[in-house]
């Protein structure tokens, strides 16, 4: 059950969205911070370099900036397509929450650069836009990159960290523990708030995503298993979640538009459960305090599929999580654009498939015979 109580959340006033946003300019960076950042976080050079040459599509917001080291490392946030009407609905991308995975942000990247040189040309990807937000924060925990670490900088692994508590038995360790950062999946201390990338997570959700009507939510990280996953909440128990025909309806919809398409699509509580889970924990939250539908996928990319063609990645921890062949890595940011596109077209277009009360109930029955029985 969840321990911890979600905090009372009220939308906050435009006023104080406003003020909450922080000031949108990019650092300015000596050249031997570059040569550094390069070799250790180029992602984050690469979200910025995106940022300027396209500043007229994309809003960029530095939610905070976390001192590390020598390094000043900006937590992002990116905003594209409609940003003033609060009536369109979101697509909410989020990577990096592991730092070592970072071809999670480099999906998220390759995508995004993808569809900013697009709208140049694109006279009907423009006008999508239009009629929709999307939402990025490619790169959740910069510091974890820095380091190559799944953890932030204080030794917390930001998806054990949400006030959450599991209902059941979780795996050892890896479900999420309070010993310390000594060891991999510690969730920080009980009594804490959140971390600070967290903090960020939360308040760009609650500023941007929770004041639309309905938001889809794609979490991208690596390490489960040879197959691609797409996986909702819960983590934290086993009781399938109160909209499942919601997400019963979506993987429906995907498989019958892409027949062939590789995911595996299934409630993560089939495979372990976790405390602290963000998405749990998220989800949650819109459903106490705001009328967004909030419908948070992770895909979780099977590298052990990678492992599995290239054996000795496993002497080193990023191999782990990470395609290190040229070809295989361009593989994999090309696989994924077909899914990312699709989410961006079903944000637009929910009316057409959420279903009715009376198609819920058939899909809720379908969902519980496939996932619950
Ligand atoms: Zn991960």
């Amino acid at each position: 059950m969840i321990s911890e109580k979600l905090s009372a959340v009220a939308p906050l006033p435009v006023a104080q969205q406003k003020q909450d946003k922080k000031e949108n300019v990019l650092p300015l960076r000596s050249v031997e911070e570059r040569k550094c950042l390069k070799k250790h976080i180029p992602e984050l050079l690469w979200m910025e370099q995106l940022a300027r040459k396209f500043s007229d599509v994309i809003d960029v917001t530095i939610e905070d900036t976390i001192h590390w080291q020598e390094h000043d490392l900006p937590l992002y946030s990116l905003t594209l397509g409609n940003k003033t009407d609060n009536q369109v609905p979101t697509l909410l991308l989020t990577g990096g929450v592991h730092g070592v995975e970072r071809i999670g942000t480099q999906v998220l990247l390759a995508w995004l650069q993808s569809v900013l040189e697009r709208i140049r040309w694109d006279n009907d990807l423009k006008d999508k836009m239009q009629h929709m937000q999307i939402v990025m924060m490619p790169l959740v925990n910069p510091v974890g990159m820095f380091l190559n670490s799944r953890c932030n900088g204080n030794g917390v692994d930001l998806n054990r960290n949400s006030p959450i508590r599991a209902d059941d038995k979780t795996p050892w360790l890896g479900g999420g523990h309070r010993y310390g950062g000594f060891l991999p999946w510690y969730r920080g201390r009980e009594k804490d708030p959140m971390q600070t990338e967290n903090q960020m997570l939360e308040r760009v959700i609650r500023r941007q995503v929770f004041n639309h009507p309905l938001a889809l939510v794609l979490d991208v990280h690596s390490g489960f298993g040879t197959r691609d996953r797409l996986w909702f909440p819960y983590a934290f128990r086993k009781k399938p979640i109160g909209n499942i025909a919601n997400y019963f309806a979506l993987k429906l919809l995907w498989e019958r538009s892409y027949s062939n398409q590789p995911y595996i699509f299934e409630p993560q509580s089939l495979h372990y459960l976790t405390h602290g889970d963000l998405w749990d924990y998220f989800y949650l939250e819109s459903k106490q305090t705001s009328g967004c539908n909030f419908l948070p996928l992770t895909l979780e990319m099977g590298s052990w599929a990678w492992v599995k063609k290239r054996p000795q990645q496993l002497l080193n921890f990023a191999g782990l999580f990470n395609p290190q062949k040229q070809h295989r890595h361009s593989r994999v940011l090309r696989r994924h654009i077909m899914l990312l596109d699709f989410l961006m077209s079903a944000a637009l277009n929910s009316e057409r498939w959420l279903p009715d009360d009376e198609q819920a109930t058939l899909l809720k029955q379908a969902a519980t015979t496939i996932w619950c029985t």
